[in-house]
């Protein structure tokens, strides 16, 4: 039987550990540094969930770069169309220059299409992004995703930077829900 833990009132098992993530993030920055070679990109993590994958990765990205750290906030319009998301803390101009979006996990891809548009707004030379985690199941639209660290299937993750109501970034291994 598979060791479990217990975060509120869920119990969760290791579903990738800690070793294959960084090899894995390793190979993410080796394609990146070839792709950007002789360009300064400009890394945008987004908080909260991405700062131990934005921490690991920048480890092996060679090029020259900056890195910077944004929140997505979301809340309910006014409005029938659901949910809007409003950049936060993004002080630096953007325009002209190579971005490449630091993300936890794509399921929906609204997020990351409401993050794209708003940024393709003010004249990127380029933007890509880099997520640790795909559901590929749970895309409601289709989404260009240069950099996928892992397609996984459609259940609930912790650990790694992802959080279940707040508790669980700090752990090292990815876990899922148990059954
Ligand atoms: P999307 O707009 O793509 O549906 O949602 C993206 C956000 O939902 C992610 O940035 C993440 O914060 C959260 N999320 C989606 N799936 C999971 C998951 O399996 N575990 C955790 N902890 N958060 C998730
Ligand atoms: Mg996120
Ligand atoms: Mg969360």
């Amino acid at each position: 039987m598979k060791s479990t833990i217990q975060v509120h009132d869920k119990h969760f098992e290791v579903f990738i550990e800690q070793s294959v993530l960084e090899k894995r993030i390793a190979a993410l920055a080796s394609s990146i540094n070839q792709d950007y070679t002789g360009k300064k990109p400009l890394f945008l993590a987004i908080l909260n969930g991405s700062f131990m994958f934005a921490a690991e990765l920048m480890k092996s990205i060679t090029v020259s770069c900056e890195i910077t750290f944004l929140r997505v906030s979301s809340y309910q319009a006014t409005t029938s169309t659901g949910k809007v998301h409003q950049i936060l803390g993004l002080s630096e101009s953007i325009e002209n220059r190579d971005i490449i979006i630091i993300e936890d996990i794509i399921d929906t891809g609204l997020t990351m299409i409401e993050i794209k548009k708003q940024l393709l707004a003010q004249n990127p030379s380029s933007l890509t992004i880099a997520t640790l985690f795909q559901k590929p199941e749970a895309l409601k639209q289709p989404i260009d995703i240069e950099y996928i660290g892992f397609e996984i299937e459609n259940k609930f993750v912790l650990g790694y930077g992802l959080d279940y109501d707040g508790l669980g970034r700090n752990l090292a291994d990815l876990y899922v829900l148990s059954e």
